[in-house]
């Protein structure tokens, strides 16, 4: 086609969908406004956008709505321009999916864009912006649409209030304020765990705005659907690659991991079990038990009687290790990883579970960092026979014993390759997220562990990639702790900088033992 004719059609389809709000109303404008009138009129054209990562693995989940003619579908920005992503699969409710790599517009004011739709689906027309300019007093009822959790449609009664200046917001999040007009929608709405980019419906069927994912603003805030027309209507008329997408003004909350969120209540749960489970049944977690022992015979009057004395003696079932590592137990370690990473990567979690989650966590990693060799076998035991067999089950917790084996090449910056402890199955870690992640705290002037370091790491192995030539899994880091040196160092790892870790000589007399039981 020529090209100055297919600039002229797509200019006239995205202005186009800006305008089409007219009949939008007309036509729904006698249906009461319930969530499941919204679903059944809007629940087609609404859409899950998962972010294409580089490595093949999901780099975001948002909501997104087709427009007006079925051309573009506006989403979420800040979800969408991530490191590395140069396309987006858009996922309908009855399945149907489809592949875009290219937007026509992109407004980092407002933190939406509009993916281009290389093949709308026949007959089916895109939601209509409302025109209504103002929200009344007390505010106006409105129906939120969109996924949840990466995985599901759902919607939300709420009420949008007129909200907060564009200047205003930037002024408390402490961010340089957006050119051009700028204002946000608060809604009012409890429980809301749709992901951004979602439109809201109001009683006349139109979009009346677009659920922002705004960070730190202590509110749900919704772009208005005129801005979101005004940006439709000044956008270029050309085709970008989604590569070249620019970032949001405003700092983003995304969603970046598909399933449910562990509550704190469920992590605790994990870790009471790890515990408990842990503990040597025999001889109570002391280590020790007390027998009585035959040491003599008594005559009184003929009779012969036995003297026995009591004696303490090493629990045999432990060892005196004073835990056991029993058949399964690993499932529950599994469980506590992939729990602390569901409740840290949710931005729901309140702070006082954040922080116990970070505590409790580091007492288990260092925990292990002590525990005697026969735990530590049979737990090295369970995690490779878990790893090997979890290839086609993941995302999944994981707790290891590993070392640190350098870097990885990754498309999207350097990745941490670490070895689980007699696996076949390397992990690969992105070097920022292991820096952040929890681990001890070394001092501004130390990195933490390098190549050839031995650590306990907890996390979530989330799939198997193909990294650097290297088949790996890649895997979401929750915290890390100094471990035992299990095997020799690589000739290429630099000399260790730290010498004795901790772990190496095991529980010390009068040491709090395993978990402090
Ligand atoms: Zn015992």
């Amino acid at each position: 086609m020529n090209v100055q004719w297919r600039e002229r059609i797509l200019a006239a389809a995205l202005s186009c969908a800006a305008l089409m709000a007219w009949s939008g109303r007309s036509a729904r404008a006698a249906e009461p406004l319930s969530a499941a009138a919204v679903r059944t009129s809007a629940g087609r054209q609404v859409c899950l956008v998962t972010a294409d990562g580089p490595l093949g693995l999901p780099a975001a989940y948002a909501t997104g709505f087709v427009l007006g003619n079925g051309q573009f579908v506006v989403t979420d920005l800040a979800s969408v321009a991530r490191p590395g992503v140069a396309q987006v699969t858009l996922r309908f409710e009855d399945g149907k999916t489809a592949v875009c790599r290219e937007f026509g517009m992109a407004d980092p004011a407002t933190g939406l864009v509009a993916i281009h739709v290389a093949e709308p689906r026949p007959g089916e027309a895109g939601l209509a912006l409302s025109t209504a300019a103002t929200v009344g007093e007390g505010g106006t009822p409105a129906v939120v649409i969109g996924w949840k959790w990466g995985q599901q449609l759902d919607l939300a009664m709420g009420r949008l209030t007129n909200g907060v200046p564009g200047v205003e917001l930037a002024e408390r999040l402490k961010i340089a304020a957006p050119q051009g007009p700028s204002r946000f929608l608060v809604l009012l709405s409890t429980g809301l765990e749709i992901a951004p980019g979602a439109p809201l419906i109001d009683g006349a069927g139109g979009v009346v705005g677009v659920l922002a994912g705004i960070l730190g603003s202590g509110e749900t805030l919704v772009v208005p659907a005129e801005l979101l027309r005004a940006a439709l209507l000044s956008a270029g008329a050309q085709l970008k690659p989604l590569s070249q997408l620019p970032q949001p003004v405003w700092p983003a909350v995304v969603q970046d991991l598909a399933g449910k969120p562990a509550t704190p209540q469920e992590f605790a749960a994990a870790v009471r079990a790890v515990k408990t489970r842990s503990r040597c049944k025999t001889c109570n977690g002391s280590g020790t038990v007390v027998v009585r022992k035959l040491v003599g015979q008594n005559r009184v009057g003929g009779l012969s009687r036995p003297i026995y004395r009591e004696e303490t003696q090493t629990c045999s079932a432990c060892q005196g290790e004073c835990v056991v590592c029993g058949d399964g137990l690993y499932a529950h370690f599994a469980r506590m990883a992939e729990g602390a990473v569901r409740l840290l990567a949710s931005p729901a979690t309140p702070e006082k579970a954040r922080e116990a989650a970070i505590t409790n966590g580091r007492a288990l990693l260092d925990a292990l960092g002590k525990v005697g060799p026969r735990y530590r076998d049979e737990l090295v035991a369970q995690a490779q026979a878990d790893l090997s067999a979890s290839g086609t089950d993941l995302p999944r917790g994981v707790v290891v014993y590993a070392q640190l084996r350098g870097d990885l090449k990754g498309p999207d910056g350097p990745y941490t390759r670490v070895a689980p402890h007699r696996a076949a199955t390397d992990l690969a870690i992105r070097a920022d997220r292991f820096r952040q992640a929890l681990g001890e705290d070394e001092g501004a002037n130390d990195a933490g562990p390098v190549e050839g370091d031995w650590i306990i790491l907890a996390g979530l192995a989330e799939g198997t990639v193909n990294l650097d030539g290297r088949q790996t899994v890649h895997l979401r880091p929750f915290g890390w702790a100094w471990g035992p040196s299990l095997g020799p160092r690589p000739a290429t790892a630099p000399p260790a900088r730290r010498t004795g870790h901790p772990g190496a000589e095991g529980l010390k007399k009068g040491e709090p033992s395993f978990f402090g039981l």
